[in-house]
């Protein structure tokens, strides 16, 4: 089905042959050479090939897919203010309102220059303003697919004229369940098109997606999706459930760490940790799909200014969020995807800088853990740890009074069995049931509330906090430390390990 690419001799964009409104785009937002997903994919796209790519958010994968698709509409390009100029001619297609509000914005960054129109629909917002923008004509639609499926529906959205479609993030859409409302689309837009698909793996449901949709692609993989950055200290600890906030404490403190991402793998089991967190005296807050995007713009910006210690996330969550490089990352729940691994810990250790991964694993978690082995190529060793006098045992004390505030009761409600209710985040996918009231999206979208469309802040790669903020002790320094030693009970003390992953 399908032939793959050589390692292309190409890798600067000057050598494209863009039009020069893109190029000029491209020169302002400071690219100077491709990533190995562009070398690859950009000139196979100017061919008008299909392309099947295995790359995941951060390989740079939406200029590989938006330039080539860009310079190809270029013919169509027109200042008419008539809608009928400006019909759908490219439609990406994106799991989550966070991913399309970015792509959407990559996209119209890289089109400034140019009256190619680009807008995005997403759930949980109102309709017109989205109404508005269809019925004016737009070139390139970013989407949703079941808020798009609602647009079709009240015919504000023609797709006729479509020439370009991207299955961005596929494996996501497919593991929510939007396969039937992909393939709804699909049957709305021409047959003669270019159809570009990515997804973090080639798994045998996206194989099978792709020799439903694609004509002969080109497939494409990128190395980072198993590579770890040799920058990265990657610690595994094994630590029973019940102990895993000490030893985030603990190791927050030892470290000296300033922020840090604490990774978990469900929605549940992200709110009931921070609470929890908070309670004890960190700077928490929690970012997972049932947030309001006002409450999500809110956790990202204290966490870019400073003002949050602890961002703990689901991956889907975090998935579409352009913050790199942070101290450290935790894994609190091992990840059910070894991949999922590798992308969280690609939050830390960028550009040069030492960062930390801490696994937190249980006994149950052994499987998972060997699932990484195999993907990162790495034998992992498992590390005791042994608590300190000075860190609180959280178990047996309970909340902290941290400085700031002083807390009554005793031991948190969620002082057990954090990851009760941990499930594959897995929407209702029924085959070929088409639940309109219980699309994904839509349940995702509940209690979604309107936000500015532009979003700056998943533009903004992470930064560490300003200086005089940054002097500021982040919350685990200030909290108190209450004299209690204790080891974990399912530690056998003193059995550790030195240098993890020196060949990673
Ligand atoms: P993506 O994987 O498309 O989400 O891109 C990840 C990040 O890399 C975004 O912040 C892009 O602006 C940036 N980026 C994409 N291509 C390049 C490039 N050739 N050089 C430098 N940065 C890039």
């Amino acid at each position: 089905m399908t032939d793959s690419a050589t390692e292309s001799a190409l890798d600067s964009f000057s050598q494209l042959q863009l039009a020069a409104s893109l190029s000029r785009a491209v020169a302002d937002l400071g690219y100077e050479s491709m990533t190995p997903i562009q070398a690859q994919a950009i000139p196979k796209v100017l061919q008008g090939r299909d392309v099947m790519g295995a790359a995941q958010t951060g390989t740079g994968k939406t200029a590989a897919f938006s330039l080539p698709l860009l310079q190809r509409l270029l013919k169509h390009e027109n200042a008419s203010t008539s809608p009928a100029r400006h019909p759908v001619r490219a439609l990406v297609l994106l799991p989550t309102r966070e991913l399309a509000d970015q792509v959407a914005q990559a996209i119209k960054a890289y089109a400034k220059y140019t009256q190619i129109r680009c807008t995005v629909v997403f759930g949980g917002m109102d309709m017109k303003p989205q109404t508005l923008e269809l019925k004016r004509g737009v070139e390139i639609l970013v989407a949703t697919p079941g808020r798009l499926l609602d647009h079709i529906e009240a015919k504000n959205a023609v797709l006729n004229q479509v020439e370009y479609v991207v299955l961005d993030e596929a494996d996501r859409m497919l593991d929510i369940g939007f396969l039937p409302d992909l393939q709804r689309i699909l049957s709305f837009l021409p047959k003669q098109r270019t159809t570009l698909l990515f997804s973090a793996t080639f798994s045998p449901e996206i194989k099978r997606l792709a020799s439903s949709y694609l004509q002969d692609p080109l497939t494409i993989e990128v190395a980072r999706s198993n590579a770890t950055a040799s920058t990265v200290e990657q610690h595994f600890y094994s630590v029973g459930d019940d102990d895993k906030r000490h030893a985030l404490h603990q190791i927050l403190k030892q470290r000296q760490l300033k922020q840090a991402f604490v990774f978990v793998n469900s929605k549940l089991g992200c709110a009931r940790l921070a609470r929890s967190l908070e309670r004890e005296g960190l700077n928490t807050t929690a970012l997972h799909g049932d947030k309001s995007q006002d409450e999500r713009l809110k956790a990202l910006d204290a966490f870019k200014k400073g003002e949050v210690d602890l961002l703990v996330c689901t991956d889907v969550a975090a998935r579409g969020l352009d913050i790199k490089d942070v101290p450290a990352v935790f894994n609190f729940d091992i990840p059910f995807n070894a991949e999922d691994y590798v992308h969280r810990i690609g939050r830390t250790g960028r550009a040069g800088q030492s960062g930390l991964a801490v696994s937190f694993v249980s006994k149950s978690d052994a499987r998972l853990v060997g699932d990484i082995e195999k993907l990162i190529k790495t034998k992992i060793e498992l590390e005791a740890i042994e608590f300190e006098e000075d860190t609180p045992d959280i178990r047996k004390q309970g909340r902290i009074n941290d400085g700031r505030r002083m807390y009554a009761q005793g031991a948190g409600d969620e002082g057990r069995g954090f990851n009760q209710g941990s499930a594959p985040q897995r929407g209702p996918h029924r085959d070929g049931q088409h639940a309109r009231a219980e699309r994904p999206d839509r349940r995702e979208d509940k209690r979604f509330t309107p936000s500015a469309p532009s979003d700056p802040l998943f533009d903004r790669p992470y930064e560490p906090p300003a200086l005089a903020e940054a002097a500021t002790l982040p919350s685990w320094e200030a909290t108190a430390r209450p004299s209690v030693r204790s080891i974990s009970a399912n530690i056998k003390p003193k059995r550790r390990v030195a240098a993890l992953f020196k060949s990673a």
